[in-house]
């Protein structure tokens, strides 16, 4: 390996630009060239390639977002663009490529690598935390501050007006934010996508909490949840059989996909831009790199792909301890 081609793909998460900036660093510190691909595989497309020095990563271990930009490339999901990508690849001397994204840019690099046998190491950056093979992936520690300290203020508002809130997070398929963000923020209950909790059972506990003497009350509830009925739609049952409730929604939105990484996310980006290069180093190919109890592993991309990352069962008993 003389040239690594290094890209992020996908919804951004905080982290990336520390990856970014480890993966060129560690291929400055072997004596290798790096290459940042812009705009995912939308550049790689397109050839919108740069050299990147170490230098060139200044100040922005400490930025949200990502300085390679990110895309979404149908173009890529097609022998055609892929074509493209691989001439592009070719000419420019990229003999390796490190895919920073999540499922769907891991699903276009092992097909990619199928095609060409051209090497490519993952890194999972995404702030759902919903891939399997790591219990962190990049920007979901951020994202679980962001949300935390977002409820933190909710509830000043919550308790000076006695008032219910229903504060609606990210994770449309995993319920790793609203389940740990809301034990974090000390939410009354959390409704997530792999638990459906059911309306007589929110009903019941909302009730249940009024009578102990609890005056005001969050309720986390993330996007993918099954209780069968959106945000608003709960506002108005719950307001229609709980009349004593005076019920607000909050949808955090986009927010919690940007900011400055925390320093975890910092440290994670640091430790996986050095084990993708030193990967491909070692001649490996299709592999995540990715954290398990606290160590960096390697698991086949098929896996990652092909896993489901596991909310942690325990997390719903203490959530419910927590909220007697
Ligand atoms: P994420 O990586 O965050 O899951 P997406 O699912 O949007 O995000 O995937 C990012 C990009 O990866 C897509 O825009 C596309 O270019 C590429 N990709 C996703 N799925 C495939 C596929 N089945 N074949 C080829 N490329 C794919």
């Amino acid at each position: 390996i003389k040239k690594v081609g290094v890209l992020t793909s996908g919804g951004d998460s905080p982290g990336m630009n520390a990856a970014i900036r480890s993966v060129v660093r560690t291929c400055a510190y072997h004596n290798i060239e790096c290459i940042g691909i812009y705009r995912g595989y939308q550049g790689m497309i397109e050839g919108d390639f740069k050299e990147m020095g170490p230098r060139s990563v200044n100040n922005i271990v400490n930025k949200g977002g990502t300085i390679l930009k990110s895309a979404r490339s149908l173009e890529f999901k097609t022998p055609e663009g892929r074509k493209k990508a691989h001439e592009n690849l070719l000419k420019a001397g990229i003999d390796a490529l490190v895919v920073i994204g999540g499922d769907g840019s891991f699903t276009g690099g092992l097909l990619f690598n199928s095609e060409y046998n051209f090497p490519v190491i993952g890194i999972p950056g995404t702030i759902d935390n919903d891939i399997f093979g790591t219990s962190h992936t990049l920007g979901y520690d951020t994202a679980l501050n962001t949300v935390v300290e977002s409820i933190d203020k909710i509830r000043d508002t919550a308790s000076s007006h006695n008032r219910l809130f229903f504060v609606e997070v990210m994770g449309r398929d995993a319920g790793h934010i609203a389940l740990n963000a809301g034990i974090g923020a000390g939410a009354e209950e959390i409704l997530i996508p792999e638990e459906d909790l059911g309306l007589d059972r929110l009903l019941e506990s909302l009730q249940k909490s009024k009578a102990s003497g609890k005056s005001s009350s969050i309720v986390v509830i993330a996007e993918g949840d099954k209780i069968g009925k959106n945000v608003f739609e709960l506002k108005d049952y719950v307001e229609a059989n709980l009349p004593e409730y005076d019920v607000r929604v909050s949808v955090l939105g986009h927010m919690q996909r940007g900011g400055s990484p925390s320093c975890f996310d910092r440290v994670l980006a640091s430790r996986l831009g050095v084990k993708a290069v030193e990967s491909l180093l070692e001649g490996k190919s299709n592999y995540m790199v990715g954290l398990q109890n606290d160590k960096v592993t390697l698991t086949p991309l098929e896996q990652a792909i092909k896993g489901k990352s596991e909310i942690d069962r325990e997390l719903l008993r203490v959530s419910e301890i927590m909220s007697t």
